[in-house]
């Protein structure tokens, strides 16, 4: 069996359809979805996120503002410029880019923006509402594997719907996200690090999410070992899913986004592109290749998860818009 491959860009140019149209609704009722990215210190991984965020912003009309704040801001003074952006008229999302500077705690400054205006869907009060059912924004990657999946299969109830990963931002909500319908839910269970026996809960699961990231962070932990000189064997990078602890026919959403080596020459050091750097792939934590000859369905790493992440991004900004307008 080949699988149906699950194709995250054309699901978030829908979507972006769908946001463009709302965006210019609200901009002609004269409230223009405007999402102002407060950026701490100079970062060229976070340069890259901006880019894409502001041109992701404009092609579906929503304004856009980056606002750079020096590297040695104190807590209290970037606490007063969230509070500001929560009092501001033209702001209607706010949105944090990470990493931060040590001085400062995240959670903190994350918890200060105004749940109105909390376009990641990270707030306590946000995530909280996920409980409850009835909220306006969720977090946006659970919010888009589960887009994913009911696109493949609208029809959820009764079946056996297994996510790996428990992490607060992705595998708790789309947990709580899937669990919402009074009937329709599906059975949901959570597995992740401590989970005896992993392969008897995916090999039932008629619907498998995975997000671990698994392959990333032994690549890292590598890397962090030989800086400091240890004398350490490559890493096994095997992805943590192969195609033996998949259901035939089942849904694969693979959420998991891993930088990792092509692989290692026999003196164990990773294999060289013709530039003479480390070869690399993104990957999922799905073995893609032998899964695609046993699910029904899968979503590919990239291509997937990624780009309706983004699309989602977009939709709760005119969300937060149409909220507060
Ligand atoms: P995290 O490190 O916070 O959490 C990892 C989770 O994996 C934990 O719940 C842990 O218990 C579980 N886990 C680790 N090893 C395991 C094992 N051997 N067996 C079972 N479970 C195991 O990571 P995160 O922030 O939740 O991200 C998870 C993955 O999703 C990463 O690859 C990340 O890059 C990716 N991600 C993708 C997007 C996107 O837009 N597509 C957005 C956010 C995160």
């Amino acid at each position: 069996m080949s699988a149906k491959i699950i194709d995250g860009n054309a699901v978030a140019e829908e979507i972006k359809k769908q946001v463009a149209a709302d965006a210019g609704e609200l901009a002609a009722a004269g409230k223009k979805p405007h999402l102002t990215a407060v950026q701490v210190g100079e970062n060229p991984a976070s340069k890259i996120y901006t880019n894409m965020q502001a041109k992701a912003c404009e092609s579906v009309g929503i304004e856009y503002e980056l606002l750079n704040l020096p590297a040695e801001i104190s807590q209290d003074d970037l606490l007063k410029k969230i509070a500001e952006l929560n009092a501001s008229p033209e702001t209607t999302g706010v949105i944090l880019q990470m990493p931060l500077p040590a001085q400062i705690d995240a959670r903190k400054v994350q918890v200060a923006i105004s749940p109105a205006k909390d376009v990641e869907g990270m707030h306590a009060e946000n995530m909280g509402r996920l409980f409850y059912g009835g909220g306006i924004v969720a977090p946006c990657t659970p919010m888009a594997a589960v887009e994913l999946l009911k696109r493949t299969r609208p029809d959820l109830a009764g079946t056996e719907t297994v996510v790996v990963g428990h992490s607060e931002i992705v595998g708790k909500p789309i947990a709580m996200i899937l669990l919402q319908s009074l009937n329709e839910s599906p059975t949901v269970t959570l597995c992740h690090i401590a989970t005896k026996d992993l392969s008897a809960h995916t090999r039932r699961a008629d619907v498998l999410i995975v997000a671990t990231g698994v392959s990333q962070a032994r690549w890292s932990a590598y890397r962090r070992r030989k800086k400091v000189g240890e004398d350490v064997k490559p890493p096994d990078l095997t992805p943590l899913i192969s195609a033996d602890m998949i259901k035939p026919g089942a849904i694969v959403i693979d959420v998991a986004i891993n930088r990792i080596p092509k692989g290692f020459d026999e003196n164990g050091e990773p294999v060289k592109n013709d530039k003479g750097k480390n070869a690399m792939q993104t990957v999922g934590d799905v073995d893609f290749e032998a899964a695609s000859q046993i699910a029904g369905a899968i979503t590919p790493v990239p291509g997937g998860v990624g780009p309706v992440t983004v699309a989602m991004l977009l939709a709760n900004t005119v969300a937060c818009a149409k909220a507060t307008a």
